[in-house]
Order: C-alpha cells, then structure tokens, then sequence
C-alpha cells in the first residue's frame, strides 16, 4: 500500500507535521448483542450499556458463523495466492503479468457464477532497467578498490546516462537539515535523505505511522534534492528489514523542477555512507537505467455477485492486483485480492445470495497512482448514493485483530453484532478510521461507509515493496482470519435490513 505521497510529502516539506493515515483513538470494546427472543439479563444489560438492538437476525448472525467457520479451513484464498504470485509472479503496471493477472481473475470470477466486467485505465508503464552502485573514493579507502553498495530505483524514475554518474554524496536525516546547509552544498552532488524507519514504532504496532514518517522522502526527496541543485537523490529504504534489503515505490516529481533518478538505498548503506561522509569526502559512482513507456491500457476486475432485492445496491470487497516488482507481491497486495476472492467464493460456496450486490474489486495500478481506483470514480460517480459500503485489504496478511470503519461515528455500535461473531478469531475490535484503502478513498471522501481489517502491522514494512514480498511470508492461518473478515463483512454490508448508517 502507499499513502498519499505527493500531498503528505509536501505538507511535511512545508514544516507542518504528518498526520497519520488512521486514526487509532476511537477503540470500542466488543459486546455480546441481544440474539434470542428471551434477552438474558446480560443481554438486557448490553443493551443498556450500548443502545439499541442487532440489525441482524438470529439467522443471519449463524450464516455470519458460517461464513466464518468456513473461511478458516477453505484453501481457496491461499491457493488463489499461490498462483497469482508463484505462477503469475510480479503485477507492475502495464506490464504483461499485469495483463495476465486481469485474464486469470476475471475467468475464475467467471467460474464462480459472478457477473464479471473489465473496466478500463490508463496506467503509467515504467520498467526498471539495470541499477549499480559503488564508492569509489571515501576516507580509509584501499588503494585500488571500489565498495558496492545495494539500491534499487524508486518507481517512477528518470535515468543516468548509460556510463552513469559520479560525484561526492552529501548526507542529511531531514528535511531541516537539507534546509541548514550553506547555499551551494548540495549543487552538483548526490544527496542522501538517511531517514531511519522507526521500527520500535513498527512493534509496538504503529507500522503505518513508522512507515508515514519515512515515505514523505522517498516520495518528495527528489523534488526537495532538484531544488536544491542535487543530480541524483538517494533515500533510505522506508521498511524495517535487517538484510540489506532496499524497497521500492513511488517517487514523485514536480513541474518547474528538474527530473533527477532517484533509487532506494538499504539502511545497512545508508548508514555507511552517512559514517564515511562523517570523516570526509565520499564519491560514488550510481548507473539507474528504468524507462518510462508511453501508458498502457489495462483493467480493474469487477465481478458482481447479484443481490436478490436491491441489486442496484453494492458493497465493494477489494484488494489491488498490481504490485512492486521486485517481489512476486503477496503481502503487498496479491492478499488482499485472495481474501476478497473468498469472499464471492464462499457465497457460491454455501449458496448464500445476500440481498444486495457484492461486488469484487482488484484494483490496478494502486502502487503507481491508483489509476484503476480514479477510473472506477468517474465511471461511477452518479452511482455513490447506491454504494452502501466498501472494503480494502492491503495492510498485508497478518493476523487481524478486528476492523477498522471511516464514515459516522454510529457505524461502530452498528457492527458490534459482526464483530462479536469474530471474537473467537481475536478479530472483534472496532475501530474509527480516518482512511481504510488507498483505492476506496474517494467512496470514503464521498460518504461511503468504508472498512479495512486491521492487520498486524509489525512486520508488514521488513517486506514490503522488497525482492522479499513472496508467497512463503504468508501464514495460511491468517490469510484464513483475514478472508472470514471480509467475507462476513460483505454479507453483513449486504444482507442487513437497513443499509449501514451513512
Ligand atoms: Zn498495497
């Protein structure tokens, strides 16, 4: 996933602090909910506590059970992983594993009975070509050798020339430290933004606000370095990863400002460099070579799974099918796409038909600009008042302790009933967010009521965006956890007598 880099990075290159994307404040203890005609006095008690009364039957919480059960045990979303990243393998935008990837699941949506669609986008198409580095002058060095260091470009990123680019490296942490240095310091140089990525942060579960913290470089880094004469921009990787791993993602430009190639470096190389540079002069010699190819034309997947009363009313269960490159994109997002397949498959599965529309959504091009999401927003745009609900996953496939909602605050006490029948997965938390997924952001801008597991995210960011986003970091069990959330969500959503409140 990525967050709104461009807008997060400038505000922070403004001086203004970042806010994090979700907001945690608002946890809500789960409570049992009045399920039989003869409430217990605990039942009555609830009531009192919480207000009002479960939106849904005793019938339809046991086929939420269902659901439920069923998903744990059903191999279908870490089988549907499996192909998408052992088979397919990396899904970069435009390219023609992407393309593949639309073929593959439109045709097992196909197969389930869904009512499937292509809907059309262009999508930036960049391809990474080679990418080296070493010092070839530094304080101490040896006479007559170089020292490799590991980077990878950053998507989205202008060339070297072919023979690449030698000059010394300047070193800041942050943004007041590039805006310290002597006018002229950075003219001509590479300029290194050595932001350590604050994994204690990461294990004491803010992944995203660690990861928030560090991304306003890698996205903003080149502009900032331009403007102040750089010709070549290093970042520290934004991940946690100890084994000189560097992570991708989305760099950003800005016009009036020159174009510079900008790579990832690993943090093990950061912090060499920023030593050396300590005790003098450092000197490397950096060879990008990515292209960006004119766009391309490619899809989002939307696979309808009809409502029996309000067809016309939809609820989105989505994951975004491109990924990084470097990796075969499991966590990051061929998950979120296998739980949300499982989702329609378990409706087929069980025969469940809910009264309204679940619609499938694999996004595309998340990773380069969300230009699969800003399609569906146009193309839809009259239809949001039918929108009752949407679900993203893509904060990986750890164990989820429950659900995060954007929309009114009564959503909360509205799902107590949902999340108490997640409570035996540890899934039964609540909790208000102030975005739930990049591509359903705009329904959620819009009044659509929006909802995301909450996924551990203390290891999410070692693999991230890195050659290390394969399918072994999966744990079935909890891809399981993950698929019964979406799947009893999207029936909840789906099948309540009332829409969600909104
Ligand atoms: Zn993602």
């Amino acid at each position: 996933m990525v967050i709104p880099v461009l807008a997060l990075a400038m505000e922070t290159a403004l001086g203004a602090a970042s806010d994090p994307a979700r907001d945690p404040a608002q946890q809500n203890p789960p409570s049992s909910q009045p399920s039989s005609p003869q409430p217990s006095i605990l039942d009555r008690l609830n009531s009192m506590i919480y207000g009002g009364k479960s939106a849904w039957s005793p019938a339809q919480i046991a086929t939420m059970e269902r659901l439920r059960d069923a998903a744990l045990v059903d191999p279908y979303a870490l089988n549907q992983l499996r192909h998408l990243t052992d088979n397919i393998g990396p899904r970069l935008s435009g390219s023609p594993q992407a393309q593949q990837a639309v073929n593959y699941v439109a045709s097992e949506m196909r197969s389930l009975g869904a009512e499937v669609t292509l809907e059309k986008a262009s999508v930036p198409h960049w391809v990474r070509g080679i990418e080296t580095a070493e010092l070839i002058a530094w304080p101490g060095q040896t006479t007559g050798t170089t020292q490799k260091v590991v980077l990878t470009a950053l998507g989205g990123s202008v060339s070297t020339p072919r023979e690449g680019i030698t000059a010394d490296v300047v070193v800041v942490k942050n943004w007041q430290q590039l805006h310290a240095l002597p006018a002229g310091a950075v003219t001509g140089k590479i300029l290194l933004f050595n932001h350590a990525f604050d994994k204690q942060l990461a294990l004491q579960g803010g992944g995203l606000e660690a990861y928030g913290g560090g991304v306003v470089y890698r996205g903003a880094g080149p502009i900032a370095a331009a403007a102040s004469g750089a010709i070549a921009v290093l970042v520290r990787s934004v991940g946690g990863a100890d084994f000189r791993l560097p992570h991708t993602g989305m760099t950003q430009y800005s016009p009036g400002v020159p174009k510079i190639p900008a790579a990832a470096l690993t943090a093990e190389d950061a912090e060499m460099i920023s030593n050396l540079a300590s005790q003098g002069p450092v000197k490397l010699h950096l060879v990008l070579t990515p292209e960006t190819l004119p766009n391309a034309d490619s899809y989002n997947v939307i696979a309808d799974w009809k409502g029996t009363e309000h067809p016309e009313q939809i609820v989105i269960v989505s994951g975004h099918l491109d990924s990084w490159d470097l990796g075969t994109g499991a966590v990051d997002d061929g998950a979120g796409i296998a739980v949300s397949m499982q989702a329609v498959h378990l409706m087929k599965d069980l025969g469940i038909h809910p009264r309204r529309t679940i619609r499938f959504v694999a996004w595309m091009s998340e990773e380069q600009g969300s230009e699969g999401a800003a399609a569906y927003m146009a193309e839809h745009k009259a239809d949001f008042a039918n929108h009752v609900g949407a679900i993203e996953s893509d904060l990986g496939a750890d164990h989820p302790s429950g659900i995060f909602y954007s929309g009114k605050r009564e959503l909360g006490q509205w799902l107590r009933p949902v999340a108490q029948t997640l409570e035996s997965i540890g899934a039964a938390t609540l909790t208000s967010a102030g975005a739930t997924g990049e591509d359903i952001d705009g329904l959620t801008k819009n009044g659509v009521p929006s909802f995301a597991p909450i996924q551990d995210s203390r290891f999410y960011f070692n693999y991230h965006h890195t050659a290390a986003d394969t399918f072994d970091k999966i744990d079935p069990r909890h891809l399981n956890e993950n698929a019964a959330i979406m799947t009893v969500l999207a029936y909840a959503l789906a099948d309540s007598p009332d829409p969600a409140p909104r």
